[in-house]
């Protein structure tokens, strides 16, 4: 039994290898990066307009939003969807927007909310984007980050884990669009992509 595991067992229990990230580790850290953007905003003029990135942040944007709510200050939510046109698994860095802001940002503190960094090609172009826009600040608070994502210069701010180079899964993050409802973060048994 791994501990993310619940005491009668999940039926996604059976699917996931080994966990990586605890449900109560997310919990932990997500309080922690709450209280350093909230101390870093403070001052924020407007309070902070969270941008969370479909649809694998969606977990950590709900989460997050609730912490950054017992500190303060005031927050406002902006979800974005784009599609970046890669080679099969590879992300090439050109992005396409499926679903725009809502809302003019000119002069807003914007703190981006993403799910996990890898190539960070996604993320690089977002910033410009969100820039090129005339938001007074932005930043990034990425719950995960794997280790290429040091190859390219995205300054992201805060950052939540440091995972290793496997693909994973749970909060958020998709395989084939499922396992996004995990409560931990895992990787996936070899048979399940067998199966698929
Ligand atoms: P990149 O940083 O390469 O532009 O892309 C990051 C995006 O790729 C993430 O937002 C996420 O949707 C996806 N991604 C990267 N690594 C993983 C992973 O290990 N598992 C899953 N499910 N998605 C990932
Ligand atoms: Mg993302
Ligand atoms: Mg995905």
């Amino acid at each position: 039994r791994h501990a993310g595991a619940m005491a009668d067992g999940s039926w996604y229990d059976a699917d996931i290898d080994h966990v990586i990230i605890s449900e109560e580790q997310i919990r932990e850290k997500i309080a922690e990066l709450a209280k350093q953007v909230s101390a870093d905003h403070a001052d924020a003029e407007g309070g902070i307009l969270l941008v969370c990135v479909l649809k694998g942040a969606v977990m950590f944007m709900a989460d997050f939003a609730r912490a950054l709510g017992h500190h303060g200050p005031s927050t406002e939510m902006e979800f974005m969807a784009v599609s970046s046109y890669g080679q099969g698994t590879t992300t090439s860095g050109v992005v396409r927007i499926l679903k725009d802001l809502d809302r003019d940002i000119t002069g807003r503190h914007v703190v981006v909310v993403e799910d996990i960094v890898d190539s960070g090609l996604t993320l690089s172009w977002l910033m410009k984007y969100l820039q090129s826009r005339s938001a007074a600040s932005v930043e990034v608070v990425a719950l995960f980050r794997k280790p290429d994502a040091v190859k390219v210069q995205v300054p992201v701010k805060y950052v939540g884990f440091d995972i290793p180079n496997e693909f994973v899964v749970g909060y958020g993050l998709d395989f084939a669009e499922r396992y996004r409802e995990l409560p931990y973060v895992g990787v996936l048994r070899p048979e399940v992509y067998a199966r698929s």
